[in-house]
């Protein structure tokens, strides 16, 4: 139930409401539940850490190919670069979904916070 709530975007607590308004737009608080989405200031700091251990298990692989292959360093720009432009709106969306998700499974919300 929870996989498919990160998968879809939706509420770390009721799991039912859209955390997005658009893919790179956050809601301030939840439509269903009505909670804040961002606790205290900083608060999404530790998503930037996350989706950079997502950025770094998406290129590692394309690097490790590139060094088995022996490639030129042009050929380590021409692949990583794009590979990271076009996955950076995708990894900033689910780091925030998902250090959502880990933050309320390991510190739930009370009522009325
Ligand atoms: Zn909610």
């Amino acid at each position: 139930m929870r996989l498919k709530a990160i998968l879809n975007s939706r509420c770390p607590h009721c799991l039912r409401g859209q955390i997005f308004s658009s893919f790179m737009k956050m809601n301030e608080t939840c439509s269903v539940c009505d909670i804040k989405f961002e606790r205290e200031d900083g608060y999404f700091m530790m998503s930037v850490f996350i989706g950079y251990v997502m950025a770094v298990a998406a290129l590692v692989p394309i690097a490790i190919y590139l060094y088995v292959n022996d490639a030129s360093v042009t050929w380590y720009l021409l692949a990583l670069l794009p590979t990271l432009l076009i996955l950076s709106p995708i990894i900033f969306h689910y780091a925030r979904v998902l250090w959502l998700h880990i933050d309320e499974v390991l510190d739930p919300r009370r009522e009325g916070e």
